[in-house]
């Protein structure tokens, strides 16, 4: 442990899901915790009784001030930047770090090097396509961080790992200035929370910070050149190198795709001269392309750690995707229906209105200062009909008048949740047999939903329904 905790102040910013961890972990290190919370409900307050109970002082109701005597701020990740509570603590010259930094700080000595997964999309699947192929390798590993599987309790615990596949999201990195990973991917780059960051600069810059002080690769994908500038921007260790991950023939320290085989022509002996075959698209499931991207990239980094080829298939051919990722729900009267709910963004929605061919889509929710300009444009010819839903919508169906004035547009307006099923049945009657109802709304759930897999849930039901009653 690099830090001695004995009598520091630390200040909690947030009772949440890292919030309440933070406190108590720093508190049994020997650290003096006060928790600043914005909210004063019900809830936080069954919850500070419960920290007071362990001796951790809890401020409800004012998450602004920062206390005085203040020597450290843990902050919840999702807290924006331009918070008072930062300013007073860069006026005051305290330091700001988030989980990820806390994780980062408090593991041992020799504890387990981390391969890190950040990018605007594709992040859970490739971490766990990446915790799959460390498996097949033999190696004690995990899938954490973003993904739902808290830094900290991994730290913090008893199990022992040899090497973890870790999630990072934009935020996280924000706050995490001294995380350091053995080698670490950027997948992709597109507007994202925009509103969170200010700009897309300084979301590039966050994500980027994902490669400072890499040891071993840096792992970038070659058709957006946005992240091999971040690779060339960042500081690492010598002898670190820059590998790129291609859907084409992989050129020298790449990897990529030749005559249907997943390649690799940089971890081998002579990478000009030779490549390692890895495993064919067939393993990789779903095998579209952005898929087989993310399959790369992980492939990349366990290459990067040492993992024969052997074991980069075997893991690609035992990984399952995660629900509400572009999956199958329902055959109804010769119609799939996807849910593909994780599509919170235009990024990922374009990905998988790329994937099929006649698209009844249903879209909207919270837009996130998104613009749907060039998502609408591409995908016009593929669309049969749309279904607009939640706040945003008026957004989209914009940029529908401008981009695919012929596509008939049914605007439910609505933003309750029972409107999922008056949406499924909509796109039902729009969608006639080979067609695809695709569920990839651009947008964020929570004007409707508790979170995307509430959304995706709701979408499920609505198709059962449809079905029962077909
Ligand atoms: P994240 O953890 O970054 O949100 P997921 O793996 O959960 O990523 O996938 C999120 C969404 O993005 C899904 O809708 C999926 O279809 C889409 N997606 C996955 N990989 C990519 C990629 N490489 N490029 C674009 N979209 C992707």
């Amino acid at each position: 442990m690099t830090t001695d905790w004995q009598g520091r102040h630390v200040t909690v910013a947030g009772l949440g899901v890292s919030g309440i961890p933070a406190a108590r972990v720093l508190s049994g290190l020997g650290a003096r915790v006060t928790v600043v919370n914005d909210g004063d409900d019900e809830r936080s307050r069954t919850q500070a009784a419960e920290l007071e109970a362990a001796g951790i002082t809890v401020r409800l109701g004012d998450g602004a001030t920062l206390p005085e005597g203040t020597d450290l701020v843990v902050t919840t990740p999702g807290w924006k930047p331009d918070k008072p509570l930062f300013a007073a603590a860069a006026a005051a010259g305290v330091e700001v770090w988030g989980d990820v930094e806390l994780a980062w700080r408090l593991r041992g000595e020799d504890a387990a090097p981390w391969l890190a997964v950040t990018g605007t999309n594709g992040k859970t699947t490739t971490v766990r396509m990446l915790a799959s192929i460390l498996e097949a390798a033999g190696l004690r590993t995990a899938a954490v961080g973003n993904i739902g599987v808290s830094l900290l309790d991994v730290v913090t615990g008893e199990q022992e790992y040899d090497v973890l596949a870790v999630e990072l999201s934009s935020y996280q990195l924000h706050w995490a200035p001294s995380l350091r990973a053995h080698s670490a991917a950027v997948l992709n780059l597109a507007p994202d929370h925009l509103d969170w960051h200010g700009s897309m600069e300084a979301y590039a810059a966050d994500k980027g910070r994902v490669y400072e002080g890499n040891q071993v690769a840096c792992v970038y994908n070659v058709a957006d050149k946005a992240t091999e500038d971040l690779v060339r921007d960042a500081d690492v260790e010598e002898g670190c190198r820059a590998i790129g991950f291609t859907l084409n023939a992989p050129a020298p320290s790449q990897l990529g795709v030749v005559d249907g085989i997943l390649v690799d022509r940089a971890f081998v002996p002579d990478r000009q001269k030779q490549a390692q075959e890895l495993a064919e698209i067939a393993d990789v499931r779903p095998p579209a392309p952005h898929n087989i991207a993310n399959a790369l990239a992980a492939a990349a980094l366990a290459r990067a750690y040492g993992v024969p080829a052997s074991a980069v298939r075997e893991g690609l051919r035992a990984f399952r995707p995660d629900a509400h990722r572009m999956e199958h729900v329902a055959d109804v009267d010769g119609v799939a229906y996807i849910d593909d709910s994780k599509a919170t963004n235009t990024h990922a929605a374009q990905a998988s209105l790329g994937s099929y061919e006649s698209i009844v889509w249903i879209a909207g929710g919270l837009a996130k200062g998104a613009t749907f300009d060039e998502l609408v444009a591409g995908a016009a010819a593929r669309l049969k009909g749309v279904v607009l839903i939640g706040a945003d919508r008026a957004l989209i169906s914009e940029a529908l008048a401008r981009h695919a004035p012929q596509v008939p547009v049914v605007d439910l307006d609505r933003t309750d949740t029972g409107a999922m099923s008056e949406a499924v049945r909509q796109a039902a009657r729009l969608a006639g047999p080979g067609d695809t109802v695709l569920m990839a709304p651009a947008c964020a759930s929570m004007d409707m939903f508790t979170n995307y897999n509430k959304r995706g849930d709701a979408f499920a039901a609505a198709v059962r329904e449809l079905g029962a009653s077909a």
